[in-house]
Formats: structure tokens, C-alpha cells, sequence
């Protein structure tokens, strides 16, 4: 690389996807469990296209963006990248569906049966062979906030149900974000709670992913049998 700015900023992101995949593995060998079993979500939302060009650079290739507008234009701007995996995060509204169904490689953030069919009816128009599939993962609003999106534990099984009716969709697992909490260690009970439902549903065989964790709780998720930690802050930087 000819810029030395765009070096020194490539290398201090590099240090950063080491420090934290390193951080992951040392929780799940302190869990017990495999590092390979942890999957790192590295979360874009509000950082530039080239930004994750330089991610990609270095080896990472599942990015998480909450916004479906700002997800296309990314996904646009870096269509050269073909086997860069993009997840959705954020919210969303069925009447959106059609923009992503297309090209995501999950939707994490199902939380009611009208989203699932309107999944399940854009997803007919994927690049099938291509892509296959579209992986799903239920939200559940664990801590029961009116601030937060995601389903009532009560409903969940509902959803899983209609995710697994619904031919184009690969139910994977189930996904939430816990309260605020001033000490990370306070998120413990609402991971615990989302491994408990997991079980009461069918189990590991069932929905092998537990997307659970962020920049200040990843360590906890793990070992609360997080597979999947969506990091944003601790690879990018404030936003
Ligand atoms: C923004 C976001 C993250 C990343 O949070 P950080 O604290 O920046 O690591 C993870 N999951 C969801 C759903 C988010 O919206």
C-alpha cells in the first residue's frame, strides 16, 4: 500500500481483529468449548464501505449492518467481494424484506410470523444456486424492554414453527441483545435465559446458533454458549 495513512489505519485494524479474535478464544478455552465454535460478526453499522474492504483484506468475512439502506449501498459498493457474508442485524420492516431477501446471507432480527412469510415469499426471487437458502435467527426481547424489538420469550415458538414451514428459510438459531447494564456481568441472566428457551425449543439440533454479545459482554456470552458475537466498537472504533 502506497498511502501511508491508509497503512498505518489497515495495521491498527488488523491489531484490533487480532486483540479481539484472540479475547474469543480465550473465553471459549476458559468455557471449555472450542474457539472454532465462536464465530466473529464484526458489526459495520456507520463505518465506511472501504473500511470494510480493509477488514475483508485481512481475513474477515461475516459483517453485521443494522440499517437496510446503508447495508444495499455497502453491499453495492463492495459486490467485488464475493464471498463476503452480510448479516442483518437491525430491525426490520416487512416492507423491506425485498431489498435484502436477495442477497443477505442471514436475517437475525425475525421477531413476528408476518416478517417470516415475507421473508419466506422475497427469498423465491434469491439467486438460488448461488446463495441457496437464507438463514434466520429469532430475536427474542429477553429482558422484556418496550424499547427493544424482538419477540416475548412467550411468542418464540410461534415464530421458530413458521421458520421452519417456510421452504426458502434455514431456521439457525436465536438472537437478542439484554438490557444496558452498568457491570458486563449483568447480562448473564438474559443469556442464560436465551440458552434456557433454546433448549425448551428443540435444543442445539434445532438452532445451533446463540448470537449473543457485544463489545463489552462477549466474554460472558461465551460463556454462556454464545456461537456467534456481534463486536462492532472494539474492531471500528466510537461511532
Ligand atoms: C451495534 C450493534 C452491535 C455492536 O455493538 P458494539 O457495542 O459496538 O460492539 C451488536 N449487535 C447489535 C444488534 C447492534 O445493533
Amino acid at each position: 500500500m502506497n498511502d501511508p495513512a491508509a497503512f498505518a489505519s489497515t495495521s491498527a485494524l488488523a491489531a484490533r481483529f487480532a486483540e479481539q479474535r484472540a479475547r474469543l478464544e480465550r473465553a471459549a478455552r476458559a468455557a471449555g468449548r472450542a474457539p472454532e465454535s465462536v464465530r466473529l460478526l464484526a458489526v459495520s453499522k456507520k463505518h465506511p464501505a472501504e473500511t470494510i474492504r480493509a477488514a475483508y483484506a485481512i481475513g474477515q468475512r461475516d459483517f453485521g449492518e443494522n440499517y437496510v439502506q446503508e447495508l444495499v449501498e455497502k453491499a453495492e459498493a463492495l459486490r467485488d467481494l464475493r464471498d463476503l457474508r452480510w448479516h442483518l442485524i437491525g430491525h426490520l420492516q416487512s416492507n423491506k424484506a425485498k431489498s435484502v431477501a436477495p442477497f443477505v446471507h442471514s436475517v437475525q432480527s425475525v421477531g413476528s410470523v408476518a416478517l417470516v412469510s415475507e421473508l419466506g415469499k422475497r427469498v423465491r426471487t434469491r439467486r438460488a444456486v448461488e446463495l441457496g437458502a437464507l438463514d434466520v435467527l429469532v430475536e427474542v426481547n429477553v429482558g422484556d424492554e418496550s424499547s427493544k424489538s424482538g419477540c416475548s420469550i412467550a411468542s418464540a415458538r410461534e415464530i421458530v414453527d413458521a421458520i421452519d414451514a417456510e421452504e426458502g428459510l434455514r431456521l439457525r438459531g436465536l438472537m437478542t441483545i439484554p438490557p444496558a447494564v452498568d457491570d458486563a456481568s449483568g447480562s448473564r441472566p438474559f443469556f442464560d435465559e436465551l440458552a434456557r428457551l433454546r433448549d425448551e425449543l428443540g435444543g442445539a439440533a434445532r438452532l445451533p446458533e446463540l448470537s449473543m454479545g457485544m463489545s463489552h459482554d462477549a466474554d460472558i456470552a461465551i460463556a454462556a454458549g454464545a456461537t456467534c458475537v456481534r463486536i462492532g466498537t472494539a474492531l471500528f472504533g466510537a461511532r
